[in-house]
């Protein structure tokens, strides 16, 4: 499990990656950086993101208590833990380096067997914290975003849509008659539809930044950013269609012999006229009681 885990070595001297590599690379996958400037942008790119930086501190250019304080900064880059690994050996050198966010301080001369144990078990505490954090945005059931995602999600989105001045989009989605799925068919089964819906929905969409999540019981919503009413309108028809599509068999249903949903649709750009992330998913809210009361599966927007 660890030795797939990304190690980065920064060190402008030569002989000191060296050393590090050779105590490392048998364990771990081992990069290298030669500066800041190079630790800054393996860290900010996805594909090269390590899951933990051994980073020196007296450097040309940007040191390594500047790293740090740049990588701490930054929310993509926060979360990868650092040790220092230096010659500097004061307490208040180190005790700079933790007030800076690192998790530990290793100084030189190094001894081999104790890097080779921080190492692990912070690469160990950085896979649980990992996992925690992913399980924490994660429905259980469907394996989409939770509700707790999409909080966050809406939050940040309408930010970002506010200072762009775009326009921002709220779909609920609602299982038409549910309640009867599951006294007619069982939960088992009624659990096993919401998966099937969940990734059907999941499905619908196609931009990096559109977020399908399972809102409540059999509530799904999605956000989806960069996106106005006629755009967010289409989307709508088309999350109704693709359910409808699964011809899932519901013969308890009032208005399909399958599985159907009930859509409410929001868009605005932020602030003008709504004042927060709330109004805009409230109206939705309403759109969707609307569809509901004027027959289910269909949209109203
Ligand atoms: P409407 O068409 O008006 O939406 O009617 P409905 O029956 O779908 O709505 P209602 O809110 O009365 O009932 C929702 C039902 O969804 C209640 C519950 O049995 C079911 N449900 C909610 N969460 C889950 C879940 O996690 N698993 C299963 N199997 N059923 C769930
Ligand atoms: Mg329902
Ligand atoms: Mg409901």
């Amino acid at each position: 499990m660890l030795s797939q885990k990304k190690v980065l070595i920064v060190d402008d001297e030569k002989l000191n990656r060296d050393i590090l590599i050779g105590l490392l690379k048998p364990l771990y996958t081992v990069m290298v950086a030669k500066n800041g400037t190079q630790t800054l942008k393996a860290a900010t790119r996805s594909d090269t993101r390590p899951d933990l930086i051994l980073l020196d501190i007296m450097m040309p250019g940007m040191n390594g208590f500047e790293v740090c304080r740049r990588l701490k900064e930054d929310e993509v880059t926060c979360n990868i833990p650092v040790i220092f690994v230096t010659a500097m050996g004061t307490t208040q050198d180190e005790s700079k380096g933790l007030a800076l966010g690192a998790v530990d301080y290793i100084t030189k001369p190094i001894s081999a067997s104790i890097v080779q144990a921080r190492v692990k078990t912070h690469l160990l505490l950085k896979h649980n914290s990992d996992l925690l954090r992913q399980m924490a945005s994660v429905d259980a059931l469907t394996g989409i975003a939770n509700r707790r995602a999409y909080d966050t999600g809406l939050g940040h989105e309408w930010q970002r849509m506010q200072r762009n001045s775009e326009s921002m989009a709220i779909i609920m989605m609602d299982l038409d008659f549910f309640k009867q799925y599951n006294d007619y068919y069982g939960h088992t089964e009624g659990d096993d539809c919401l998966q099937q819906v969940a990734s059907v929905l999941a499905g619908v969409v196609q931009r990096a930044g559109d977020m399908v999540t399972r809102y409540g019981g059999e509530e799904f919503c999605a956000l989806l950013p960069d996106t106005n009413q006629t755009g967010a309108e289409k989307l709508a028809e088309n999350f109704r269609a693709a359910v409808e599509a699964l011809q899932l068999p519901h013969v308890r249903s009032q208005v399909s012999s399958v599985v159907t949903i009930s859509v409410g649709v929001a868009a605005a750009v932020p602030a003008c006229p709504l004042s927060s992330p709330r109004d805009l998913q409230v109206m939705a809210d309403t759109k969707l009681y609307q569809a509901k009361k004027e027959g289910r599966n269909r949209v109203v927007s």
